[in-house]
């Protein structure tokens, strides 16, 4: 697959909208070790709220899906994750076409430019145990795959291997930023929520272009 549409992009992210909500629990478990508990539940509201707008609607151009759900995240969301996971949506929008397809290239862009921007509002970086530690190196294995090759389904399948692994990694690593900072010592050996959300919603998207593939 070489053009992304925006009927299977909405699919995508409704599907991962789909999976953050069965991963309340889990989540919620592992920021009640490393946080305050809330992050599976924040979570499911934020996405569960993105789930019905785009059961509810259907966009005419991929732009503004990446655009209204990162807006409903951040809206109904609340907190740092909302800011976080909702610039993940809204950070790179200028690299979106005003189109209803988009290519390899231009999903990639999208995704980086969504990490940077969470780097910049967050005031954080890779390795300090957020969800950067999922989603940079997701976007990096995208760019790399790029190098040579142009496939959607492949692209996506290369970013939630690694974000799986991202996620797994950030147990080992000393958490700087957010409420986790405050638990030091008890975080090592417990990923980063934030990162495990990631890695979930990257599958999701990968899982979903497999059921797309014709
Ligand atoms: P809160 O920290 O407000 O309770 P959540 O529990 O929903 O919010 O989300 C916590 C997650 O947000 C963390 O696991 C981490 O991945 C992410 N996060 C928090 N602060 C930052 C930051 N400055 N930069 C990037 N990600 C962050
Ligand atoms: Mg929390």
């Amino acid at each position: 697959m070489e053009i992304l549409t925006v009927d299977i992009f909405q699919k995508m992210i409704k599907r991962a909208s789909e999976e953050i909500c069965n991963s309340e629990s889990y989540l919620t478990e592992i920021d009640n070790v490393i946080g305050d508990g809330d992050h599976g539940i924040g979570m499911k509201r934020g996405f569960g709220a993105v789930l019905e707008l785009l059961s509810g609607t259907s966009f005419a151009n991929i732009c503004d899906v990446g655009y209204f759900t990162g807006l409903e995240l951040v809206k109904s969301m609340g907190g740092a994750s909302g800011v976080i996971f909702g610039t993940m949506f809204i950070g790179g929008i200028d690299y979106l076409p005003r189109d209803n397809t988009a290519n390899a290239i231009q999903i990639y862009e999208y995704f980086m430019q969504g990490e940077r921007a969470i780097e910049k509002r967050g005031k954080s970086m890779p390795g300090q145990k957020t969800m950067l530690d999922a989603l940079e190196p997701a976007c990096t294995a995208m760019g790399k795959y790029l190098v040579n090759e142009k496939d959607i389904v492949k692209m996506f399948y290369k970013a939630s291997v690694a974000a799986k692994q991202g996620a797994k990694d950030s147990g080992n690593l000393q958490s700087q930023k957010g409420r986790s900072k405050n638990f030091m010592e008890i975080a090592i050996g417990i990923p980063d929520p934030g990162a495990v959300s990631t890695s979930i919603i990257f599958k999701a998207f990968y899982d979903e272009l497999c059921e797309n593939v014709v």
